[in-house]
């Protein structure tokens, strides 16, 4: 049974029978994993309050060779993150960031993905009051660039005109991309300052300082239609309701 060390983030976790739990990881080197931690849940474990979600650590793991649940050893803790459960709108991007990654990752290395997690996770925690809702629409952006699924910002997907800036249009997040003002169709219509913003936060993860309801709806039907895959994603609901 081999032995595997690997740096990781801690994306959920569920209690399994009375004493243990499982985790769903994000490992650097491995992708995504899930592991059972045997008697975690016993008071006097030695994994106490270490292996909470959005924890970032060391894991040491058995590995079996045709089972998709390995074993935790050990857990060595790097950074806990624990305060952004303190703040409803953190903690629903954070949510949101290891769900889609939970669901979406690919199953190797991704040192890129890793980091832009890892990255998105401190953003959020160090965000200041103000910006933390715009800071959850960039970094959530990011990730799902990153994942593959970049909205078309730059032409209008019906008649493939570029789209300049200080041009208005509208964003179909059915389609994935804008309409331009020439061509009917369906979507939200966004101004040209809203398009920029939009075209920042996709490419950067910078949210501005403040982001408005229709930058917030846009986000949340785009990966309702495009990531999901006619999942709920729970912690996408609570971000619904939740971000200011
Ligand atoms: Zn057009």
């Amino acid at each position: 049974m081999p032995i595997v060390t690997t740096r990781c983030v801690v994306l959920q976790t569920y209690s399994y029978s009375d004493t243990s739990k499982i985790l769903r990881l994000m490992t650097r080197e491995h992708g995504p994993r899930s592991a059972i931690a045997r008697g975690a849940l016993r008071p006097r474990s030695r994994f106490g309050g270490l292996i909470e979600p959005f924890a970032e650590g060391q894991a040491t793991l058995y590995v079996r060779e045709n089972r998709d649940l390995d074993t935790l050893s050990a857990f060595e803790l790097y950074r806990e993150r624990q305060a952004l459960g303190s703040d409803l709108t953190r903690f629903a991007g954070a949510s949101v960031l290891c769900e889609l990654v939970m669901r979406l990752a690919p199953e190797h290395r991704d040192d890129h993905l890793f980091e832009v997690l890892v990255e998105g996770l401190d953003a959020l925690l160090g965000a200041s009051e103000e910006r933390v809702a715009g800071t959850v629409l960039g970094r959530l952006w990011l990730l799902v660039s990153v994942l593959g699924f970049a909205p078309h910002l730059s032409h209008c997907i019906s008649c493939g005109r570029p789209i300049s800036a200080g041009e208005s249009a509208r964003f179909d997040s059915s389609s994935g991309g804008l309409g331009c003002d020439r061509c009917a169709g369906y979507g939200e219509a966004i101004s040209s300052a809203e398009l920029e913003t939009l075209r920042l936060l996709v490419a950067t993860g910078d949210g501005p300082p403040s982001v408005n309801g229709v930058q917030r709806r846009i986000l949340i039907d785009f990966i309702r239609y495009h990531l999901a895959e006619g999942v709920r994603i729970r912690s996408l609901d609570f971000l619904a309701r939740g971000i200011r």
